[in-house]
């Protein structure tokens, strides 16, 4: 046979694993070529984004290949979802860690031994331990497979030094294929996952970065409990992350939404580990729908029908943000990031970024992050573009920006120049304002400050008098994110910039957009109404219910998270279509063989019952 033909009996097989086993017609962009990387021995490096279809990429290969394939993950507390995931889906699986007692350890190494698992998943750690490397080696593997890529790398933004060490693979058990995979790099971390695992030749699939089913919002913080309890009035019923900057936040914010009735659980590093455990528990078996948390949580969580993700704070960087958000809308469908920012989250992280090694790193990202916060433009486009990637549509029709949310300001250069003026005129050689007495100025306001040092008499006393205090902060904190102004010193005292120079010139413009009104705020309820009734159009809501509770209990019955039984997505096809044969139920989305046995009769019994 040609090595054409070859491969198109292959992709035969390929695909029919894909339909048997998970019960998908098709395949995710770049899941085909990834798969064949792995099922043709070549080393290999994939990107793709949160949903993307990753694991799929390496479960079926290593369910066609011989031997035992080796994924290394950083992630313990995802490991036993992801193995139960497996099991589920009849395929033998197994995980070593620092969470099984020894007894359950040798169990695992005794099916190793045996030749019976097609998939084992351990801990960088556990991997480059003595005892295991003999192991691996005199039993047949298929492939190693390294989950979160991106944390080999110093340039990512979760170094792990775990994972430094593991170019041994290629040393140790050569000519075993070693496939990295990872959501979030940049070129650089890319460039440097393919260094230190000592790649020499490989192949490279990048997916595009961009979640379309996503939709960003970013918007100044002013008052958050009242923000946020919006977001969470349009997602009634819903699952969804609050994220907060400090662990105090967490919990302040976690009471007076307990307070006002909002059932939800906390989660940070200055809780125990068994009070994370059961909020992590509360939240991934869906007892609750609500979490409030540090980015100490999310690793480890694979919820996939987390619709909404508030940022109650800036994140860091970008790839953080992306990171973060990512955990919404895994399944595919509709999710929505809402980011509440301040010039004080910027000030928290610089002062964390001056104590640390990596100071220059550190404030180029968050000076990235400020200005996609605070410039008005697609930011699906802005985050695409970061990630090293052209961005083709004209607009998303999915950030606030291409919604027409923002109502922009049509002067925005003299808006700015009149404040950089009064910046510039209020300055002295040796000391700065800062913002309030700003505002004062440009509003024409006689304060004791104001006259003692005659500002009154500026030409720029009083020039937006017509503008409210709201709209001038909004306005300062914007034209800092886009380097028209610097707040710097122990008052966070203003200057104009070189570009700020610049656009007093009338060289180069800012791009404003004004504060949230109350009426948008009504439109965008509005909108997400409508938005949800359109999404459920075809779906019977009372037999989603019906046929989520069963999802629950047999969840609990298995002492597993709901998802693994099946996704939203699976319940929302049953809802829709109401299949009430085996054959029919075969058509569901994401039905296999195995569930096919395990749960048709069970979930067709709930569709008849409902239709009685
Ligand atoms: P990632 O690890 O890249 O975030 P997952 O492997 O968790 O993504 O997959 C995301 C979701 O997409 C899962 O629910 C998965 O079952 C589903 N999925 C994967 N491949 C396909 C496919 N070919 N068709 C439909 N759904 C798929
Ligand atoms: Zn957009």
């Amino acid at each position: 046979m040609s090595l054409d033909a070859v491969r198109s009996a292959d992709i035969r097989n390929v695909s029919a694993a894909l339909k048997r086993h998970w019960g998908y017609d098709s395949f995710l962009p770049l899941q085909k070529e990834a798969i064949f990387s792995v099922l043709e021995d070549e080393d290999s490096l994939t990107v793709l984004p949160t949903g993307g279809g990753k694991s799929v990429c390496f479960q079926l290969p290593a369910l066609l290949m011989e031997g035992m394939a080796v994924v290394v993950s950083p992630l313990i507390s995802l490991m036993k979802d992801q193995v139960d995931t497996l099991k589920d889906m009849g395929i033998k699986a197994e995980f070593l860690n620092s969470s099984l007692t020894v007894r359950e350890q040798s169990f695992v190494i005794d099916k190793i031994r045996a030749g019976e698992l097609k998939l084992l998943y351990i801990s960088p750690e556990r991997l480059q331990n003595e005892e295991m490397i003999d192991l691996l080696s005199s039993v047949k593997l298929s492939f190693f497979v390294i989950d979160e890529a991106h944390c080999i790398s110093h340039w990512g933004h979760d170094f792990r030094a775990s994972y430094r060490n593991l170019w041994m693979i290629k040393e140790v058990f050569k000519p075993v294929s070693v496939h990295a995979f990872t959501a979030t790099a940049t070129s650089q971390v890319q460039e440097d996952i393919v260094k230190q695992l000592k790649f020499t030749e490989h192949k490279t699939h990048i997916g595009m970065v961009d979640r379309p089913n996503l939709t960003y919002r970013v918007v100044l913080r002013k008052e958050v409990l009242k923000q946020v309890t919006r977001v969470l009035e349009k997602h009634d019923n819903e699952a969804g992350i609050i994220y907060c900057l400090r662990r105090k936040d967490v919990d302040s914010l976690s009471e007076k939404l307990n307070n006002l009735g909002i059932r939800n659980v906390r989660y940070h590093a200055g809780m125990t580990d068994e009070e994370r455990h059961i909020s992590q528990e509360m939240f991934s078996r869906e007892k609750v729908d609500v979490i409030v948390a540090t980015i100490a949580f999310g690793m480890g969580i694979d919820r996939s029908n987390i619709r909404f993700i508030v940022h109650a704070g800036m994140p860091k960087s970008i790839e953080h943000y992306q990171q973060e958000t990512g955990r919404a809308g895994r399944d595919g469908l509709p999710a929505f990031c809402y980011m509440f920012y301040g010039g004080g989250d910027y000030r928290l992280w610089s002062f964390f970024a001056e104590k640390s090694t990596e100071r220059e790193t550190m404030m180029a990202k968050l000076s990235v992050i400020y200005n996609f916060c605070t410039r008005p433009q697609c930011r699906h486009k802005v985050i695409i573009n970061y990630f090293g990637q052209l961005y083709e549509k004209s607009s998303c029709g999915a950030c606030d920006y291409c919604l027409n949310e923002l109502d922009m300001v049509t002067d925005a250069s003299i808006v700015g120049q009149k404040i950089l003026s009064c910046v510039a005129k209020v300055r002295t050689r040796n000391y700065g304002f800062g913002a309030a007495h700003t505002v004062n100025v440009l509003r024409g306001r006689i304060t004791d400050k104001i006259e003692s040092l005659s500002h009154d008499n500026l030409s720029v006393f009083g020039i937006m008098r017509e503008e409210s205090d709201v709209f001038i902060r909004h306005m300062i904190e914007q034209l800092i994110g886009q380097g028209f102004i610097e707040r710097g010193g122990e008052y966070s005292t203003l200057s104009v910039t070189a570009t700020g120079e610049n656009l007093l010139a009338g060289e180069v413009e800012p791009i404003l957009a004004k504060p949230v009104i109350a009426a948008k705020k009504k439109e965008s309820a509005r909108r997400a109404k409508r938005r949800k009734e359109i999404e459920w159009a075809d779906i019977d809501q009372g037999l989603f219910q019906e046929l989520r509770k069963k999802r629950t209990s047999l969840a609990s019955e298995k002492g597993v998270p709901a998802y693994i039984i099946f996704s939203d997505k699976t319940l929302r096809d049953i809802a829709a279509k109401k299949p009430e044969t085996i054959e029919k139920f075969a058509e569901m989305y994401g039905v296999g063989e195995n569930k096919l046995k395990s749960y048709a009769e069970i979930f067709i019994q709930v569709v008849k019952n409902y239709s009685k």
